[in-house]
């Protein structure tokens, strides 16, 4: 497409190395987990899984299938009313193949399940609480939808005995509408983060995409918004259009510029602020958190 800016060569896409990689993949094999890592052949792989300590490796973790009932315009997960029922096996299943594999922080993650009663809060908390009876020394972040805004449904996995609640807003509040699913609002998001806060969640977190056509004072009015809500951690990476059919990149922006993010927001008083081409939500959370904030 002629009106797409070009791919820059700081997003050309890294191969991953490292001896810890390596092992960690071969760990993988037997355990049959679908990581986001590896199926959405995310480029900091190597990062994440790789460095010298596997106690600080983090990993991604999708759980509910892979069809969600939004279709945000960003997103390539496949979209149905009515995705197959969950595997009621799943949370043990989990649980004993995350602590046989012995990372140190697992982040799991879900297709929005708007067809359950509950949304799957229970099926997440109940994997959150197998995986801390099984290996209470793995860090675990739960990365939610909105729960379309019902809060009991959010307390529900907040008290699960996890240590970051993340939910990601994924632009300003002013693209919303334009970005994610039609039932996703800003203020929506925001409640949910405020209200794992409120039911005593250590640390709260949440990631936006530059690049989508937002400009500085809608990104400073949705960081404002976020401090509001007492959010500990964001993080700020570039969008990527999964294909043709998706949403166009409006431009690719500078390293220069989520630097400049970076620094903004830790003035903000941020506890911790990941910014950067490539950062995903995700990015190295294991070696930042098990190093900085909850160890
Ligand atoms: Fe996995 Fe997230 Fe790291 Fe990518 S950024 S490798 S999805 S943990
Ligand atoms: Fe993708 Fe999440 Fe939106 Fe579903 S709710 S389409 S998984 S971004």
């Amino acid at each position: 497409n002629t009106s797409q800016p070009r791919l820059p060569s700081f997003l050309k896409t890294k191969i991953p190395t490292g001896a810890s990689f390596s092992k960690i993949k071969q760990d993988l094999r037997g355990l049959k987990l679908h990581t986001v890592c590896e199926e959405a052949r995310c480029p900091n792989i190597g990062d994440c899984w790789g460095g010298s300590d596997k106690s600080k490796a983090t990993a991604t973790i999708m759980l509910m299938g892979d069809t969600c009932t939004r279709g945000c315009r960003f997103c390539s997960v496949k979209t149905s009313k009515t995705p197959p029922p969950l595997d009621i096996h799943e949370p043990e299943h989990t649980a004993e193949a995350v602590s046989r594999w012995g990372l140190g922080y697992i982040v799991l993650t879900s297709v929005d399940r708007d067809d359950l009663p509950d949304g799957g809060a229970e099926h997440f908390a109940s994997t959150i609480r197998k995986i801390k009876y099984k290996a209470p020394n793995i860090l675990v972040e739960a990365l939610t939808g909105d729960f379309a805004g019902n809060l009991d449904h959010v307390a529900l996995v907040a008290r699960s005995g996890l240590d970051v609640y993340a939910h990601n807003v994924e632009t300003v509040e002013e693209l919303t509408p334009f970005v994610r699913d039609r039932r996703a609002t800003f203020r929506q998001s925001l409640s949910v983060l405020a209200k794992a806060k409120a039911e005593g969640v250590r640390v709260t977190k949440t990631s936006m995409m530059l690049g989508v056509g937002e400009n500085e004072a809608q990104v400073m009015d949705a960081l404002k918004a976020l401090r509001e809500a007492d959010v500990d951690v964001v993080t700020f990476g570039q969008y990527m259009r999964p294909t043709k059919r998706h949403m166009k990149v409006h431009r690719y922006v500078e390293p220069e510029e989520f630097e400049r993010w970076k620094k903004i927001a830790e003035d903000m008083g941020f506890l911790y602020v990941a910014s950067g081409p490539l950062v995903r939500s995700s990015y190295k959370a294991g070696e930042f958190f098990i190093e900085n904030v909850l160890r």
